[in-house]
């Protein structure tokens, strides 16, 4: 191509619009030679009248039974969610443990393991407000602060609730991300806010015009939000577009460890990639289990920071042995059985494996949040 001709291409109008370009331009010269009349002197007012003849365009594809019956599961989760609140997502009776932030992270941890919970809203009972979430990572943070001030340890039954902004800041890592909604709020609209802002738990908190306070009355999990909608929405049998082809969880590089590798090693990993587990493997890569941030509860219950150098394989053995296991599923699976089995039973993500059991991806529920909230919008806006 010529630098001339180069330039004709950059300056051509878009179809359908007039051109400003002087005819003797070179944009005047592209437009002949699209329509294949090279070297054809074209008048000024040629280029000024819209065109009437059009690229013919390619007749669209039919749409596939598949993609419409996904199409139409999709929309009618949506169509679900904007008709719902955040209230209605509670079960009928539930209770809620809140946390006073003057209590220790001990006495927290110990709460957390009578009540077995892993996250609870904290309570400013000096101004009375909501103070935020405590969750797991508060817990993942306060070991990475002890490992690198080991000299601090002797203290650690005395930290606070309140000191943990201090060990965020010293780590120097972000507070965690929280989006409250009020318990009439959209569901949708909760949830798209939730998935902008990357919060994996939405806080309920209402005002009570009474006392002119506010006050949580539940947290709601990615977990409950899905069962909610495999419990109400029949049309999850439709999603049976295998994970495959809609490319839903997450395949390239895998954050993996073994059984030898130590429960410190671990907690880095997940503080520094932001996620919540990481599948255990032989090193063939085949899977074994999976150590959750949950685990570090269990482990950190006895206030012995040192059992942080067991290996995961130690701390696995450890486990309760209520613990319900890891669940799984293939990449020919499709949403429809994955709602059944979030119907059924407790699941916080899925093992992507094939047939001999090797480690293909992680499905996370955020990742099938996201899915349900925002795929094929752009096709539906444009
Ligand atoms: P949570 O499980 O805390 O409710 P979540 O559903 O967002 O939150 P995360 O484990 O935090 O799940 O996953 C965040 C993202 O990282 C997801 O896209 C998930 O597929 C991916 N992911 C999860 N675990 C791993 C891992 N071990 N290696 C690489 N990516 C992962």
């Amino acid at each position: 191509m010529t630098e001339n001709a180069e330039a004709t291409r950059m300056s051509t109008p878009p179809e359908g619009q007039p051109s400003t370009n002087h005819p003797a331009s070179p944009a005047a010269t592209a437009h002949t030679t699209h329509h294949g009349h090279e070297g054809t002197f074209v008048r000024p007012s040629d280029l000024l009248r819209p065109r009437t003849v059009s690229r013919p365009k390619a007749p669209p594809k039919p749409e596939r039974p598949i993609d419409r019956d996904e199409r139409t599961g999709l929309k009618a989760i949506r169509d679900f969610l904007r008709v719902r609140n955040c209230y209605e997502v509670l079960p009928l009776s539930f209770r809620l443990i809140e946390l006073d932030v003057g209590l220790t992270v001990k006495e927290s941890l110990n709460i957390m393991v009578q009540c077995n919970i892993v996250s609870a809203p904290l309570w400013d009972s000096t101004t009375s407000t909501y103070a935020g979430l405590l969750t797991v990572n508060d817990y993942l943070n306060v070991v990475r602060y002890y490992n690198l001030h080991a000299d601090k340890l002797k203290d650690v039954d005395k930290l606070l609730l309140t000191d943990l902004k201090e060990v965020e800041k010293f780590l120097n890592v972000k507070p965690p991300e929280t989006v409250s909604a009020s318990p009439e709020t959209v569901l949708y609209d909760a949830l798209r806010k939730q998935l902008l802002s990357r919060a994996r738990r939405i806080p309920l908190v209402s005002y009570d015009s009474d006392t002119q306070r506010t006050m949580v009355v539940s947290v709601i999990t990615q977990y409950r939000i899905l069962k909610f909608i495999a419990m109400n929405v029949k049309e999850t049998e439709m999603l049976r577009k295998p994970l495959e082809m809609i490319k839903l969880g997450t395949y390239g590089n895998i954050v993996r460890c073994s059984m030898d590798t130590t429960v410190l090693d671990v907690i880095d990993e997940m503080v520094v990639k932001n996620i919540s587990s990481v599948p255990v493997v032989t090193t063939e890569g085949v899977l074994l289990n999976v150590f959750e941030a949950v685990d570090v509860i269990e482990i950190l219950k006895t206030g012995d920071y040192g059992n942080l150098t067991w290996t995961v394989g130690k701390a696995l053995a450890a486990r309760s042995p209520t613990h319900p296991g890891i669940y799984c599923c293939s990449l020919e699976d499709g949403l429809d059985t994955i709602f059944d089995t979030i119907r059924k039973s407790r699941v916080h993500r899925l093992m992507i494996v094939d047939e001999n059991n090797y480690l293909k991806g992680v499905l996370s529920l955020g990742d099938i949040l996201h899915y349900i909230l925002v795929e094929g919008q752009e096709d539906a806006q444009s």
